[in-house]
């Protein structure tokens, strides 16, 4: 059994405190490569934010879960390295789907975990997060658990269709789990296709999609139910059209992907959401970069030639998200 606390990491307590107070979110963005971890880890320090480095399930089969554990570690060790005496990086377990997997996170380090029931029937959703939680809590590690089904595709989660969240459930799920944080639906979806065509409008003048939008009526009721309780939102991506655009300039094909406007994940931060996912983002600025260089360059062979531009388009939106959408900025 290793304690995160022994690896520098922190829990999601204070921060979140923090962060509902101040009227900001916390940025977790997963991670499976060193070129994600080194860019993330930049971008914190830089901006002088906290960060969540969060692991699916899909990261841990790719990458290896020792590995990634360690890599949080040295992520702890790189961000004191680069200036940050005190970092408050958090390792973080995204879409945990048993207690299992959610314990051997806790026991090789992981300071925060999430529990995800919500496919499950109410009762068993409560009771897989409860033990989840009395696990957790012995060892001071945070539990995220959600409530509502959202719709997209996001490694080994997926779902055809959406559920909001139902605000009547919220305060009976929370009181009952003992969870420290919990994700909602209210529109938002995995993956870098959010919507379909069907689903937005377009643009008369750019015929890009514009997506629905979030529904912050949900968003405010679960507030007034639960006053200064932290509210997660996953598949928080805005699938930025020029990355999109450099993809399908250098060979991709990545028609109508659509994601969230950040507009409205700056307004969603103001409120009680103080976690924001974005995963599919970095995917594509590390695939536009790429996909530049190699079309740019078709000469080159060497990987640190071309992840190198994609390490650095990945920090630029890292960067991007935490001081103009999210607001954590400062936040150390
Ligand atoms: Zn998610």
């Amino acid at each position: 059994m290793v304690s995160y606390k022994e690896l520098g990491l922190v829990n999601t307590k204070e921060m979140f405190a923090k962060a509902v107070k101040g009227g900001y979110a916390i940025p977790a963005f997963n991670f499976n490569t060193m070129e994600q971890m080194q860019a993330i880890v930049q971008a914190a320090v830089e901006t002088k934010s906290p960060v969540i480095m969060q692991v699916s399930k899909g990261a841990r089969n790719y990458a290896n879960a020792t590995i990634l554990r360690y890599m949080a570690q040295g992520a702890v060790e790189y961000a004191k390295e680069l200036g940050c005496p005190n970092p408050q990086i958090v390792l973080h377990l995204d879409h945990g789907d048993t207690f299992e997997l959610c314990k051997d996170c806790i026991d090789m380090g992981f300071s925060s975990v999430m529990i995800d029931g919500s496919s499950l029937p109410y009762e068993e959703n409560i009771a897989l997060a409860k033990k989840v939680v009395d696990y957790a809590h012995q060892y001071d590690v945070t539990v995220e658990a959600e409530l509502g089904v959202l719709a997209g595709v996001e490694d080994e989660v997926s779902s055809a269709v959406s559920h909001y969240t139902k605000p009547e459930e919220v305060i009976d799920f929370s009181q009952r789990t003992g969870c420290d944080s919990l994700a909602i639906s209210i529109g938002t979806s995995h993956g870098a296709y959010k919507f379909t065509p069907a689903q937005c409008t377009r643009d008369p003048k750019t015929g890009k999609l514009v997506p629905p939008p979030l529904a912050f009526d949900i968003l405010h009721e679960i507030e007034k139910k639960l006053p200064g309780f932290p509210i997660v939102l996953h598949g928080s991506s805005s699938v930025p059209q020029d990355e999109v655009d450099t993809i399908n300039k250098f060979g991709g094909k990545l028609p109508d992907a659509v994601g969230i406007p950040e507009e409205q994940l700056r307004e969603a931060s103001k409120s009680a959401v103080c976690k924001i996912n974005i995963d599919s983002d970095s995917r594509l600025a590390m695939t536009a970069a790429i996909r530049k260089y190699l079309a740019e360059n078709p000469s080159h062979f060497d990987p640190r030639q071309y992840l190198k531009p994609a390490r650095e388009n990945m920090k630029k939106m890292y960067i991007h998200k935490i001081v103009n959408v999210l607001g954590s900025n400062d936040k150390l």
